[in-house]
Order: C-alpha cells, then structure tokens, then sequence
C-alpha cells in the first residue's frame, strides 16, 4: 500500500518555511489508518514489545491502537503537569526554549522491554527525552517505530544505537 500518498503536506504551518506532514488525512481512511497501525504492530511484535510508550498527543493515535492489538500496555508520554501521580521529568530543547516531558515512576517495571511509537521523527528531541525517562525507570527501549521519518534533520543520528522503524521516509 502507498501510504505516503494518505499524507497531505501543508506549506508554511506552523510557520513559515515548514512543509507539515498531516497524518489526520491518514486517519480519516478507516482502511489506510488499520494498515498503517498493522505496521507499527508487526514491528513492535518483532522487536518483543511488553509494553508500549507514546508521546503525546499523536504518538497516542499509533501507540494506543496498537498496545491494544498487541493486548499490551499503553504508558502516555505527557507534558509538564498533565499526569495526575509522581513523575520523572526531562526537559528538552526545542528550536526557540525547551520543554518538558514526564511520565508516571510508576509505569515502567525493571528490565521490561519497551516499545516507542510516534507519527513522526524530526530531529529526534521527543524521542530522546523519552528514552532517557525509560532508561531512568530501568526499562530497555527495544525498538523506535515512526508512521513517518524526515531525513536530514538527524534524528536518525541522534538516535543511534536504538532500532528504528518508519513507513513513510521525506528526503
Ligand atoms: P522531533 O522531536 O523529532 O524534532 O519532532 C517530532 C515531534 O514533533 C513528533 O512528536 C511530531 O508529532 C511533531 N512534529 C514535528 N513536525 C511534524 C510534522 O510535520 N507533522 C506531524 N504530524 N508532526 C510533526
């Protein structure tokens, strides 16, 4: 199936110069969402996933669905403030400032081996703030899998050494 073509590249937003990728074209196709999930699944299964994490808000739209079809956990990845018990926090930098990113202490046993799932990998900041929480919990991130991935803006590079997966690659 040509997923990329479920995509619609939208110029200028949130910025300008910024061609955003919008997965919400994707997700409209009750069959193209299924299939792209089905991926993110047999990826997930492959690498031996016992839990998967996602960071909010799109990274719920492939975890979720796909935790589920595993009938495996589902650990949200949120911003500051948004988790209602003790967290572990990091922040990270973001083009202008930084953020932060927490995740309940609670929602990672030792040595459980996890699986991230995200719609899109750009410089690859979400991703590693997420895996340094996994890793602080005593969790081993077992694989990385992306409905897209944008070259050149070295989130590969910045994610070496940890398996990553992506449906949809943008030169
Ligand atoms: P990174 O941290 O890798 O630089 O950025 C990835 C995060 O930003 C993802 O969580 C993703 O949701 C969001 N993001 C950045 N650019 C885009 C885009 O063009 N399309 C979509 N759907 N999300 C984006």
């Amino acid at each position: 199936m040509d997923f990329k073509q479920h995509i619609k590249e939208v110029a200028d937003y949130p910025k300008e110069g910024i061609s955003f990728k919008d997965i919400t074209s994707l997700m409209q196709d009750g069959e193209v969402y299924k299939k792209s999930v089905d991926e993110l699944v047999a990826y997930a299964r492959e690498r031996g996933a016992e839990l998967i994490a996602g960071p909010e808000a799109r990274g719920f739209v492939v975890g979720c669905p796909a935790a589920y079809a595993l009938e495996l956990g589902f650990v949200p990845v949120r911003k500051e403030g948004k988790l209602p018990r003790e967290t572990v926090r990091v922040s990270y930098g973001l083009e202008y400032g930084t953020d932060i990113l927490t995740m309940h202490k609670d929602s990672i046993k030792p040595g459980q081996q996890v699986v991230i799932l995200d719609d899109l990998l750009a410089t690859g900041g979400t991703i590693e703030a997420t895996i340094k929480m996994i890793e602080q919990l005593g969790g081993v991130v077992a694989g990385i899998g992306f409905l897209i991935e944008l070259d050149g803006l070295g989130g590969r590079e910045r994610l070496e050494g940890y398996d990553i997966f992506s449906l949809i690659r943008y030169e």
